[in-house]
């Protein structure tokens, strides 16, 4: 089985999408087969990959709530061994259209137990909600990266994250698990950075990742071409962080 994956936090633009983009970019690297899913209606990793969700025929609205099989949704990305299943702004209808249907919170783990044995590693970019579609991504997921954004407000909002991470493994999903916090958006010459950092290893002792992700333009730009930072900008900082990211998990993964 695949290592699934979700990257949450109901807080928005605190580095999800660039997380998952660029960690699917380097797994996909080192040989890993992973999918990267987009629930998120702003469909910003779909782009971000060079994707125009404009000129497809199918996203994942259609497989979630339209019946399409997933692998006529999923695409291959220019990157071997990288695929994505998009997303599109229909999405955004498919959290008030499930409302009425029946085990709504199981519909994306539905496609990942049809296509998951096709893939090593399954990440999941979650939208900043706490609403239907992220649900979804929970109760697919196995385990978590909970992005934060080393800035002031970073650990605001997370108890209420963990706390609802609580009721969905009592309610829906027992086996989910924090694989970890990943800090983004580091600036080392700045002390609020550094705060950010000693304040979460203190609150989450041992599951914050030893990889940090610095600011880093070259991250902020890739997107604009379509293009992962390891086509954009392999040498640049941000590349080498997510590189080491990819590395710290593959780690991990072969400890277990
Ligand atoms: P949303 O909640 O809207 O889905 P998100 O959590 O997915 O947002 P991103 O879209 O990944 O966050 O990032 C928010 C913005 O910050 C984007 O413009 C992105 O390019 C930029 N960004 C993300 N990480 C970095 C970084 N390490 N350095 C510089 N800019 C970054
Ligand atoms: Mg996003």
């Amino acid at each position: 089985m695949p290592k699934i994956i979700g990257l949450v936090n109901q807080k928005g633009g605190v580095g999800k999408t660039t997380s998952a983009v660029n960690l699917a970019a380097y797994l996909a690297a080192f040989g890993k087969h992973v999918l990267l899913i987009d629930i998120d209606p702003q469909a910003n990793a779909t782009s971000g990959v060079g994707i125009s969700f404009s000129k497809l025929p199918f996203n994942l609205y259609h497989s979630l709530i339209g019946g399409i099989l997933p692998e006529d949704v999923i695409r291959r990305t220019k990157l071997f061994g990288y695929d994505i299943m998009p997303s599109g702004p229909d999405l955004a209808g498919a959290a008030v259209e499930l409302v009425y249907v029946k085990d709504r919170e199981f519909k994306l783990k539905d496609i990942v137990d049809k296509v998951g044995r096709n893939y090593d590693y399954i990440l999941i970019d979650c939208p900043p909600s706490l609403g239907l579609l992220t649900i979804n991504g929970l109760v697919a997921a196995r385990e978590l990266i909970i992005p934060v954004q080393c800035e002031y407000y970073a650990l605001e909002g997370l108890s209420h994250l963990l706390n609802t991470i609580s009721l969905v493994k009592e309610n829906l999903e027992k086996r989910l698990k924090i694989k970890g916090a990943l800090l983004t958006m580091y600036d080392r010459r700045n002390k609020l950075s550094q705060e950010v950092k000693k304040e979460m290893v203190r609150n989450f002792p041992g599951y914050v990742f030893d990889t940090v992700i610095p600011r880093c333009i070259k991250l902020a730009e890739a997107p604009s071409f379509g293009k992962t930072i390891l086509q954009h900008s392999p040498d640049s900082e941000g590349a080498i962080a997510y590189r080491s990211l990819a590395e710290e998990i593959i780690s991990l993964d072969n400890k277990k």
